[in-house]
């Protein structure tokens, strides 16, 4: 009888992890309580309107048809390995492999409602569109945009500084070319005093010359302490006056761990080994932002990174069924590789422990991010070849 593996979550890590199993010949499941996977690199683009919703997804029925894997669209409610059972919101499902890929939930601060997350629900990038659209209507305005982490997991404020970072030069670009630059201001905050260290002392130092040239001024290194209708407060009652707050919280572990029984960090993140298995339980494996990375200190949450633990576990779960005793392990991949687009152009972004460079592709950087959209979307429907390694 064929080994049944349940993978849970539709995003990166999920569905990179049930299309490399099922094209190893298992079978397998993937439950998603979304019915698309949202590729949220290039969701950046649609508050400005480059994007739409849908070029931004995938439907998931579109990619278990291409690859051969079932799938169940329904809300994970409880896992209990020690019976090796998911209690969804419909049905219980008993399995003999899950592989966990839920992604992360967010560090909670007083007063987010006040605030809109690129980094949260797809939905919410349609509805800074409608606000950027407001401001534009108005022809003046205030907008900032920031983000906070997670003191439990460094690793979960990820690369989230760059998304923030995006969505600042893009505005601005798309401003300018609305001849609003002037009218409307935009501001960065950040609780740290160096927010962007993480990509590496290279990329810190430009950020400053990037800031002035996009004209985005600048509120960093005190503590956040609310946020109110229209306002961010700071430590010392410093008052940030805003029609529009976008803010990025750092990461928290995902809520259905807290009814669950697998071993977590302090700060709610699945504990794996190297070989992204889950810590003292057989046969249930981690992968992507839902697991304690456990790396170096500069360590990030990617997408690529979700991939890599993706293809590590689909491996080490074949070589396991087979009866052999290879196995990858995903520690050595660990780097930060980040291309920050500004709307007219972007910034390369390379990190691994010992090196790290920021390299300005002014334009073409632009296109290759637009081009990295269109084959990842692609390559998942298997309209075009995938190049091996990408
Ligand atoms: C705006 C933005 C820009 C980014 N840019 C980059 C970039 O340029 N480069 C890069 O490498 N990374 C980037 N990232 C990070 C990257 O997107 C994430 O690391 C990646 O999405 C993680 O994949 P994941 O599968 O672990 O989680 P997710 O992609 O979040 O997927 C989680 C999935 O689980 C499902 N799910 C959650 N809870 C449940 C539940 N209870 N029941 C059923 N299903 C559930 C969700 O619907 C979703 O399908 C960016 C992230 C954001 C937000």
């Amino acid at each position: 009888m064929k080994e049944e593996v349940l993978v849970l979550g539709g995003g990166f890590s999920g569905v990179e992890s049930a299309i490399k199993l099922s094209g190893l010949g298992h079978k397998v499941t993937l439950v998603s309580n979304r019915n698309y996977l949202f590729i949220y690199p290039i969701s950046i683009w649609i508050p400005i309107k480059k994007k739409t919703f849908n070029d931004v997804s995938i439907p998931l029925e579109k990619l278990s048809k291409k690859h051969g894997f079932e799938l169940i669209i329904d809300e994970v409610e409880q896992i209990i390995t020690k019976e090796s059972k998911v209690v969804l919101g419909n049905q219980t499902l008993t399995y003999d492999y899950l592989v966990i890929g839920m992604g992360m939930h967010k560090h909670m601060a007083k007063g987010l409602e006040h605030t809109h997350s690129i980094c949260g629900k797809p939905e919410e990038a349609v509805i800074i569109e409608k606000e950027i659209e407001k401001i534009v209507k108005k022809g003046q305005g205030k907008i900032a945009i920031g983000f906070g982490s997670n003191p439990n997991d460094p690793s979960a404020t990820a690369v989230r500084g760059g998304p923030a970072f995006e969505l600042l030069f893009n505005f601005s670009h798309y401003f300018k070319k609305k001849k609003l630059k002037d009218k409307i201001e935009l501001t960065f905050f950040a609780p740290m005093p160096e927010p962007g260290k993480k990509m590496g002392k290279n990329a810190l130092n430009k950020m400053d010359v990037m800031f002035e040239h996009y004209k985005i001024k600048k509120q960093v290194g005190k503590k956040i302490k609310r946020f109110e209708k229209g306002a961010v407060i700071f430590e010392d009652d410093l008052k940030l006056e805003s029609d529009l707050i976008i803010f990025i919280p750092g990461g928290d572990g995902h809520l259905v761990m807290e009814k669950s029984d697998l071993p977590l960090s302090e700060a709610g993140f699945i504990k794996i080994d190297d070989r992204c298995k889950v810590e003292g339980i057989d046969q249930v494996y981690a992968v992507g932002d839902i697991t304690d990375l456990n790396g170096p200190k500069w360590a990030a949450k990617q997408g690529h990174i979700a991939e890599v633990m993706a293809d590590v576990t689909a491996y080490n779960i074949h070589h396991r069924i087979k009866g052999s005793e290879k196995r990858k392990t995903y520690h050595n991949h660990l780097n930060i590789v980040c291309v920050m687009d500004s709307g007219d152009g972007a910034a390369f972004v390379y990190r691994k422990a010992d090196f790290d460079i920021i390299l300005p592709l002014p334009i073409v950087g632009h296109w290759l991010k637009q081009a990295w959209g269109f084959y990842y979307k692609n390559t998942k429907l298997k309209k075009i070849p995938r190049v091996p390694g990408m």
